[in-house]
């Protein structure tokens, strides 16, 4: 009790947290204070991509902390090489900067768009265009970039230069495109804040086309739905697109807090030094987990992912209770009849973790969850998600 009152007093307000204190976990099982176990269907929102406490990973931090644990930009470190060197070979990327989380990585990639745009075309063509509905993090700059007005509200002035088009309304994104002096497009494949949505193939490959004929930076926003949570390595992989700029973080480095912004052929040197900075980005330890958690993001993985996405998508495409089943990989959103909150917290009574997204549940397991738990986490969310009435026999 003790932990959760001191929090309420000492820790600023701004999370609505469950009445639950996790001290530990292995793999998809965490165990609160009391000693009762939950499987955990969020994975620290899509950070811990091998669960918690996961052997090879822990070794791989370990051994690096052992080694040196930090020691600034200025110096060369073989962990953030290593994985910079990584990143690129299996995405066809050319540069990385790293950065501590997905905003900063967001950030980093509207510095080198708008540096590209002022560099070929004058520093007129500065305007960023996202999507409403998208989430891109809680900088100033990425709240404005974020096509949702209720984040912005009563933290205004927003940084100017962001304008949010229609998602899926390609037409809607060529007008806006033309009516500014345009730099940089950002797109997320999947929306996760906004519901876990995934956009219209057609729709992402229409709008790589045009950002490409334009001569326009396509920014491809993978904090979530990056490092294998879709059942593919990025999620831009799926759609056949390949943007200028990838953002990424989540579940980079498996737990530890590590952002990285991957610039294509294009704009990889646009940012000289001094340009940008982080004394703590690309920090050796994070980079070690990085490195121990991509290495395992292999084909026989992700074919693994799709094919518990597979799963998820027809038990719950078939669940009373349920309209419907979004998302991609690992990622999944489930529009229900009963508030999500509800279904949430008896999810929780019954030793199951899961998000929400909006009106949405959010699901967000270990990439390795075993069968059998994800089965079992599936057939209580099953039943947690019926109507009442139907639960009780009316
Ligand atoms: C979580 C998220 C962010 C912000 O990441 P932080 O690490 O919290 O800064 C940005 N974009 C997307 C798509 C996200 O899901």
């Amino acid at each position: 009790m003790s932990i959760q009152s001191d929090d309420k007093e000492y820790i600023a307000g701004t999370y609505n947290r469950f009445p639950v204190v996790i001290v530990s976990g292995k793999g998809s099982v965490v165990i609160d204070e009391n000693g009762k176990s939950y499987i955990d269907m969020t994975s620290g929102i899509a950070v811990d991509s091998f669960g918690a406490c996961d052997e090879v990973w822990r070794e791989a931090i370990y051994e690096q902390a052992g080694k040196i644990q930090h020691i600034s930009n200025l110096y060369y470190t073989e962990p953030c090489v290593k994985l910079a060197k990584m990143l690129c070979e299996r995405t066809g990327m050319s540069k990385v900067f790293f950065s501590n989380s997905g905003a900063e990585a967001n950030e980093c990639a509207v510095k080198t768009a708008r540096k590209y745009a002022s560099d070929t075309k004058g520093p007129d063509y500065n305007t960023i265009i996202t999507l409403k509905n998208s989430f891109h993090g809680r900088t100033i700059t990425m709240l404005s970039a974020t096509g949702q007005d209720h984040y912005h509200e009563t933290f205004r002035p927003m940084t100017p230069g962001f304008v949010h088009a229609e998602a899926n309304n390609l037409e809607y994104l060529k007008v806006l495109a033309d009516a500014h002096k345009t730099a940089a497009i950002m797109i997320e494949c999947v929306q996760g804040e906004g519901g876990v949505i995934a956009l219209d193939e057609s729709y992402v490959k229409g709008v790589a086309e045009f950002a490409h004929e334009n001569d326009i930076v396509l920014i491809v926003d993978e904090v979530q739905t990056g490092n294998g949570r879709s059942g593919y390595l990025y999620s831009y992989m799926k759609y056949g697109i390949q943007p200028d700029i990838v953002s990424t973080a989540k579940g980079l480095a498996g737990g530890l807090p590590l952002g990285a912004t991957l610039m294509g052929e294009k704009v990889k040197d646009t940012l000289k030094a001094g340009d940008h900075g982080s004394t703590f980005g690309g920090n050796p330890v994070a980079c070690a987990g990085a490195v121990s958690i991509l290495n395992r993001i292999d084909d026989k993985l992700l074919s693994e992912v799709r094919e518990k996405s597979a799963y998820l998508f027809d038990v719950f495409g078939h669940s009373e209770g349920i309209e419907a089943v979004t998302g991609m990989g690992l990622m999944i959103g489930l529009k229900t009849t009963k508030p999500a909150k509800e279904i949430v917290n008896e999810c929780i009574d019954k030793g199951v973790l899961c998000l929400t997204a909006k009106d949405r549940i959010r699901l967000l397991p270990a990439l390795n969850i075993p069968f059998d738990l994800l089965t079992k986490a599936a057939d209580i969310i099953k039943i947690a998600v019926k109507p009442l009435a139907s639960a009780m026999g009316i």
